[in-house]
């Protein structure tokens, strides 16, 4: 079911423009309720005044209008327990703040920086943990936060991946956009570029042949992309990624886990390994950040890791992504992943060491003859001072 019928008069044309679908976002209850039955927590959620509320027309055509469960219309929607507070709720839930060295950058790691770009997105995910600043509350990113934001990163060499994003990037026109990025490869030691976007899920016709085409000049650039249900593998968000795909661009898409939306294997094995067909990697699970409002989202951090396990031996190696927690304290992100070291760990013993396979069995692994892992050409390859 495609609820583009509920926008009668609109023109194809229109309807492929972005910036079309961008002016005629919904944003309330009169607009939203001529599309689906919302049901009385929809309605107090989108009284609660709090992460703002948008959806493009693309996204809200995917909305199932009878059923409030649908993940699509969950991720677009407030609910009434977005007012809640849960325990060990935050703010600034990956602890952001203090590794702020200018306001566009965001610097958690010495090689890696957050680059913000803009505060606003087509559609105001549920689940988003960056709210403090989709929300509103810190004001729009202008000129001079960007250029004061290429000069750090200008003077700091150690930086060499940046991921530029927000709010969403795309949001941006290209004459808006384009120069960040080129100043951004202009800078001699930066290596890596990473997009960070949501427009292939909620504003695909935002990906057109110029842009991607422009990307593909910025290379190595990725472009960083957020599916979370299959229902949002449309065509049109097919097309959006094989545009860029198909001209050099490397998409990889993180999905967050969203509880009772696509909590389960099955779901998540349908989208990765669909994603994977489009030559979209699926790059990180993440874990639901501590995000004041988002209690209701999350899962317990066992459920991740019992679903990494039931994919593991069931889809490509390829379509499994890592499951990342970003630490509430600051500090970054780090992965887990199942266990499949029998008792004893990884120490080995006498004559070896055993494994779990996926299906529960155990299987030993013998130690080689010898333990020691230093590679002798090192010295020759890097010179002795680097080890
Ligand atoms: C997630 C994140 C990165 C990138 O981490 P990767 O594991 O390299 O994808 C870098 N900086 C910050 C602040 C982040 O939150
Ligand atoms: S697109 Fe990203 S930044 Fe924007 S609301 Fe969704 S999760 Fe937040």
């Amino acid at each position: 079911m495609d609820l583009r019928e509920r926008f009668p008069g609109v023109t194809e044309a229109d309807w492929q423009d972005w910036r079309w679908q961008l002016r005629h976002a919904l944003r309330g209850e009169a607009e939203l309720e001529r599309l689906v039955a919302l049901t009385p927590e929809e309605r107090r959620g989108l009284a609660l005044g709090g992460l703002r509320t948008a959806v493009t027309p693309y996204y809200a055509a995917l909305m199932d209008p009878a059923h409030p469960a649908c993940p699509v219309r969950r991720q677009a929607i407030p609910l009434e327990a977005e007012g809640l507070a849960s325990p060990g709720d935050l703010r600034d839930p990956t602890g952001e703040e203090p590794h702020r060295p200018a306001r566009a950058v965001v610097r958690k790691y010495p090689d890696r920086v957050l680059f913000l770009v803009t505060d606003t997105c087509p559609v105001y995910c549920r689940h988003c943990t960056r709210r403090r600043i989709t929300g509103g509350e810190e004001g729009a990113f202008d000129r001079a936060a960007v250029e004061e934001g290429l000069a750090y990163v200008r003077a700091h060499p150690e930086v060499r991946d940046v991921i530029v994003s927000g709010g969403d990037p795309l949001v941006l026109s290209d004459d808006r956009l384009l120069p960040v990025l080129e100043g951004l490869r202009a800078i001699p030691h930066v290596r890596v570029l990473r997009l960070a976007t949501r427009a292939p899920v909620v504003l695909p016709m935002r990906v057109t042949e110029a842009l991607a085409a422009a990307l593909r000049r910025l290379a190595p650039l990725f472009v960083v992309t957020h599916f979370n249900h299959p229902k949002e593998l449309t065509a049109e968000a097919r097309a959006a990624c094989e545009r860029l795909v198909d001209h050099g661009v490397p998409v990889e898409s993180q999905a967050v886990l969203l509880r009772g939306l696509n909590s389960t294997a099955r779901v998540l094995a349908d989208l990765f390994e669909t994603l994977l067909t489009w030559r979209v990697r699926p790059y990180y699970l993440h874990q639901g950040d501590l995000a004041a409002g988002t209690g209701h989202l999350r899962t317990p951090l066992g459920a991740g890791v019992a679903i990494l396990r039931q994919l593991r031996g069931r889809v490509s190696g390829l379509a499994i992504p890592h499951l990342a927690v970003d630490l509430p304290d600051g500090s970054g992100k780090i992965t887990l992943a199942p266990d499949y070291t029998g008792r004893g760990g990884l120490e080995g013993g006498a004559g070896g060491t055993w494994l779990v396979n996926h299906r529960g069995e155990r299987v030993r692994y013998p130690d080689p003859p010898s333990a020691d892992c230093r590679c002798e050409y090192d010295a020759v390859w890097y010179g002795a001072d680097r080890g």
